[in-house]
């Protein structure tokens, strides 16, 4: 396959710079197949194996659309564990250094949730987190979901079989529309594929083969 350089997405110069200075040139093949179509605002639902840089396919396209002079949350990100939700967190906030103060804050469970709301006081321009506790915020009116413009379900499929879906699915209620919604998953079963079918509108499917 030929390799694609970042150079070739109509990316803004600072984000193109960044990623250089991440030693970040060619784009991975998930990234090379979605990051046209996040670019252009499609929905999307991408497969691909762990460690095929999936997460910047999603982040790229998140920090994109940002808005930094607007601190609200405009990116929401749902990872199935908090070791994944910062994981992500991180790389996302590597991403945003050339976009001038990102804020990106994880709210996961397994620590207190008011300093979570103390800091959702305070701004933030994305959110990432797991589906139980970020419901618990929206629950106790901590979270306002009304601006978001970029929804991403990260593994999907792991949060589904950690039974995470009627959290999701009210979290997905909470993100108004038009929005763009992103969904990567290791794998894409029949039972996944229907049950999330609703939150996605009219999304372009893209599949990276493991190589052998
Ligand atoms: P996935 O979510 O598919 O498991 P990650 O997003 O965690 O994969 O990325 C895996 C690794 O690849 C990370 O260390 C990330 O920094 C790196 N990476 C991602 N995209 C690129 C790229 N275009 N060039 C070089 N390294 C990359
Ligand atoms: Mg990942």
């Amino acid at each position: 396959m030929t390799s694609r350089p970042f150079t070739s997405l109509p990316l803004n110069a600072r984000l193109l710079a960044n990623l250089a200075t991440l030693d970040y040139h060619q784009m991975t093949p998930i990234q090379a197949q979605s990051l046209p179509h996040v670019l252009q605002g499609r929905d999307l639902i991408a497969q691909a194996k762990t460690g095929s840089g999936k997460t910047a396919a999603f982040g790229i396209g998140m920090l994109h659309r940002l808005n930094p002079a607007w601190l609200a949350v405009q990116g929401l990100v749902l990872c199935p564990t908090r070791e994944l939700a910062d994981q992500v967190a991180n790389e996302i906030r590597r991403l945003a250094r050339g976009k001038g103060n990102i804020k990106v804050l994880t709210l996961t469970g397994g620590v207190p949730a008011r300093p979570q709301a103390i800091s959702l006081e305070h701004g933030a321009h994305i959110v990432v987190g797991t589906p139980g506790r970020i419901q618990d915020h929206l629950a106790r009116g901590t979270l306002d979901l009304s601006n978001v413009r970029t929804l991403v379900l990260d593994e999907a499929d792991r949060m589904t079989d950690m039974g995470f879906y009627d959290e999701i699915a009210g979290i997905v209620a909470a993100c108004p529309q038009p929005r763009q919604t992103l969904l990567f998953s290791a794998t894409y079963p029949d039972d996944i594929r229907r049950a999330t079918a609703s939150f996605l509108n009219d999304p372009v499917e893209v599949t990276v083969e493991a190589q052998h």
